[in-house]
């Protein structure tokens, strides 16, 4: 969500380089972009509505710029307007900034600087810090900084550029920010990808600390203004791995990368013992497990839940981490709280895992993204290995989650008197695109309908709440997940002859309860798509059949999401929308 570039170099063509980079955190989302460019000892300031290439082609000028910030805006306070994009000046156009967060208290800080005569220009929450860093009395601007970032609540990560000085000041509290260095230039960004071209080795500015950048330094101070000693990381094969190939979009790409990953996971965890801390002991302490995350993540949790309590006999339940926060969960050393995130930054997933590690419980991560926040904070972290996830709408991180997931229960499962025996070499014979091409006949029977629902029972409806998801996010299309047994209690009422249901059943031994199911849809004139791998389903009232490959019961979780991924992305190329960057969305929310 949101994307901050600042850069500063010995040499010219910045401009170039702040929107090229600026390009590669695109897919996390934004409805606008601006840059502040320094040159002597004024600012030049372009924004723009929409796409960076709007931006883009205001630079009509010589690019002969050593310095300067960038911002792509995913509004939260005010609406998307040119007044309202990044870079914001100060007053006395001394000071420009660029902001990824909220600050929760800006209205009290606005409050305070009309007191002090000074009028914001924009409804943005962001002005309110240059508005103070302007305020503030002195030459010492890191030190300026750092007493501004005490007068903020919430989450930020700033990049301020003085006029006078060929420095970028930088902080952040709770969202990300990314320094990287060689000899000519040192780079800010929000997402360590933007670093594969330029650089080598990049530092993770630790939370709660504000660094002072210049072309040959970088200095790093925690909140008393001690020096921060930050350790290098190499930009590794992670961050260079969003390249689109032969592929029209990153959807379709990162579907197709689903068996590799899978295969990337059961290798990476033969050959690393990622399970090493969960020893016999460990599980001994363990009296339940709680799986938070949002959105898919959310989904995957409330697998992990069924997985875990099925195989090792642990009471797990998953959690909405918005929720999990508010809700006063009952969490103490002897809980497990595993945290799922693709990208690791997910804000409420992240202070979920402050509040659980409050209370001495222990952590886990499950996240993909190795150098992010949740990974760094968690006690175990589990590394999804899907490699970095463009398109916003998850795909191949899901199954990742699912198959990581079932690994944790399967390890835990040990310690338990039911150790579980699954064939995991199963998953590198299976075809996970059978069949595929008829997906097509189900997406025109999706566009005909007014309705549409997904049903099942068990692990099946948690795959109907995630193929829901799916539909709706890239496709627009108002979509309803239950459980099969709660039809009857509601739902069935909006079931017409305008309505598809999808009907969800990889369990032989809730079949005929999923085909009765079906038979109260099609009395009320619905049209039924099965989606099953199992044989030999006789069912008159059912309109289509999509059958996946067959593979053992305890892994079909794993996949029967995928014709539901691909459902989704075939109709919203039939609907002209972007598979990639749907509307109102970002990749990773990284404000609450
Ligand atoms: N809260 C700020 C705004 O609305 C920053 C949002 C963002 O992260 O892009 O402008």
């Amino acid at each position: 969500m949101c994307g901050i570039i600042g850069y500063i170099s010995k040499e010219k063509g910045v401009s170039k380089k702040i929107i090229h980079n600026l390009k590669k955190l695109e897919y996390r989302g934004y409805d606008s972009s601006g840059i502040c460019l320094l040159k002597g000892n004024t600012f030049l300031v372009k924004k723009s509505v929409g796409e960076i290439s709007n931006l883009e082609k205001k630079l009509d000028f010589d690019d002969d710029f050593n310095c300067g910030i960038a911002h792509t805006r995913w509004a939260t306070h005010g609406k998307v307007s040119l007044k309202n994009t990044h870079p914001h000046l100060s007053q006395d156009h001394c000071w420009a900034v660029v902001h990824n967060g909220i600050i929760e208290n800006f209205l009290e800080l606005s409050e305070f600087l009309k007191t002090q005569c000074v009028t914001l220009k924009s409804e943005t929450d962001t002005e309110t810090i240059v508005a103070l860093m302007a305020l503030l009395k002195g030459n010492d601007n890191i030190k300026k900084l750092n007493e501004v970032t005490t007068m903020l609540v919430g989450s930020f990560a700033i990049c301020l550029l003085h006029k006078s000085e060929q420095v970028l000041y930088v902080a952040r509290r709770h969202s990300p920010l990314y320094v990287a260095k060689n000899d000519t230039s040192c780079m800010v960004s929000s997402d360590p990808v933007t670093f594969g071209e330029d650089f080598e080795t990049y530092y993770a500015l630790p939370d709660d600390c504000i660094a002072k950048v210049t072309v040959d330094k970088i200095d790093v101070y925690d909140k008393d203004m001690n020096k921060v000693c930050v350790s290098a990381s190499e930009v590794g094969s992670f961050e260079k791995s969003a390249e689109l190939g032969k592929y029209s979009f990153y959807a379709e790409k990162e579907i197709s990368e689903i068996p590799k990953v899978v295969d990337t996971i059961l290798s990476n965890y033969k050959i690393v013992d990622h399970f090493k801390k969960i020893n016999k002991t460990f599980f001994r302490q363990i009296k339940k497990v709680k799986l938070i995350g949002c959105g898919t993540a959310y989904h995957a949790c409330l697998m992990g839940a069924k997985y875990i309590q099925d195989y090792a006999h642990i009471e797990a339940q998953g959690y909405i981490a918005s929720e999990f926060r508010y809700s006063k969960p009952l969490i103490d050393k002897h809980t497990l709280c595993i945290f799922v995130s693709q990208s690791g930054e997910t804000a409420d997933t992240l202070l979920s895992l402050e509040l659980a590690k409050s209370k001495g419980a222990k952590t886990l991560a499950v996240v993909n993204v190795p150098y992010s926040s949740i990974a760094q904070k968690a006690d175990v972290v589990l590394p999804l290995c899907a490699g970095m996830e463009v398109a916003v709408m998850s795909t191949k991180a899901y199954n990742a989650m699912l198959l990581v997931l079932k690994l944790l229960a399967t390890h835990l499962s040990k310690f338990s008197e039911t150790p579980q025996n699954i064939d995991y070499t199963e998953l590198k014979k299976v075809n996970y695109f059978k069949d595929v091409q008829k997906i097509d006949q189900i997406t025109n029977l999706v566009l005909k309908s007014e309705k549409v629902f997904f049903i099942g029972r068990g692990e099946d409806y948690i795959c109907a709440l995630e193929a829901g998801l799916k539909l709706k996010e890239i496709t627009y299309i108002n979509c309803v997940s239950i459980p099969s047994g709660e039809l009857k209690h509601g739902t069935l009422s909006l079931v017409d002859n305008k309505s598809l249901v999808f009907v969800i059943a990889t369990d032989q031994n809730l079949l005929a309860k999923n085909i009765s199911s079906a038979s109260e849809i099609k009395a009320r004139g619905g049209k039924i798509v099965l989606v099953t791998n199992l044989d030999d389903v006789q069912c008159k009232d059912i309109d289509y059949v999509y059958h996946f490959d067959k593979i053992t019961p305890k892994l079909s979780s794993i996949i029967s999401i995928i014709p539901f991924q691909v459902l989704a992305y075939k109709t919203c190329l039939k609907l002209g929308y972007s598979p990639d960057k749907p509307r109102n969305l970002a990749k990773s929310v990284t404000v609450e």
